[in-house]
């Protein structure tokens, strides 16, 4: 193997090596989320997981990098599949769409998802196969895609209310300027266009 042979074999590999080290750093990071339920009874089952910062960092683009969740999860096992409804409460951080300052929003959801033995099957709307030799199920990803479900395209919260505990009160008072003097110049064009006679 001479030297342009050589390197064109590690560039080959390169991208499986990493995307397997990815993949062991997710399973190495993310065990606290793997249910074994090939060993439970039919029946409810009742579980509490906690989401934080080092949970986000799995999951690269990500539109939450930085927040805190409690994941309330009833698992119904039944023979042939199982049911889960789960409850997110928490908040994330993000930049304010209104005052670009750091803040911090709440944010709530619940989802139901059933899981169902098939192989080669694709998955449906809240619907996930999985192998039926399965013995354990990773509900990261399911818990991730939840948290993603339930956040607003917008980041804003009530600032007001929390007496500006983390929003920018001094932008949010410029803008409040801003439309006010907008709807004032809005008012004055109306008037202006009301005295016009059409008729003459
Ligand atoms: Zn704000």
């Amino acid at each position: 193997m001479n030297i342009s042979r050589h390197r064109l074999f590690y560039l080959s590999i390169l991208p499986t090596f990493a995307l397997h080290l990815k993949m062991l750093r997710f399973m190495d990071t993310l065990v606290e989320y793997i249910i074994p339920h090939k060993g439970l009874s039919d029946g409810m089952h009742s579980y509490r997981f906690e989401v934080n910062d080092t949970f986000f960092e799995n999951f690269e683009s990500s539109l939450i990098q930085k927040g805190f969740f409690v994941v309330d999860l009833q698992l119904e096992k039944t023979p042939t599949m199982l049911i889960l409804n789960m409850h997110i409460d928490g908040t994330y951080q993000a930049v304010c769409d209104r005052c670009v300052a750091d803040i911090q929003v709440p944010l709530q959801g619940s989802r139901s998802v059933m899981i169902k033995y098939a192989d080669d099957a694709e998955d449906e709307d809240e619907i996930i196969f999985i192998s039926p030799l399965e013995h354990q199920v990773n509900l990261a990803n399911i818990i991730h895609e939840t948290i993603m479900l339930a956040k607003p395209i917008a980041n804003l919260k009530d600032c007001e209310a929390e007496d500006y505990k983390d929003c920018d009160e001094a932008i949010l008072d410029k803008l409040d300027d801003d439309l006010q003097q907008e709807q004032a110049q809005g008012n004055s064009t109306w008037d202006a266009l009301k005295n016009i006679n059409f008729e003459s």
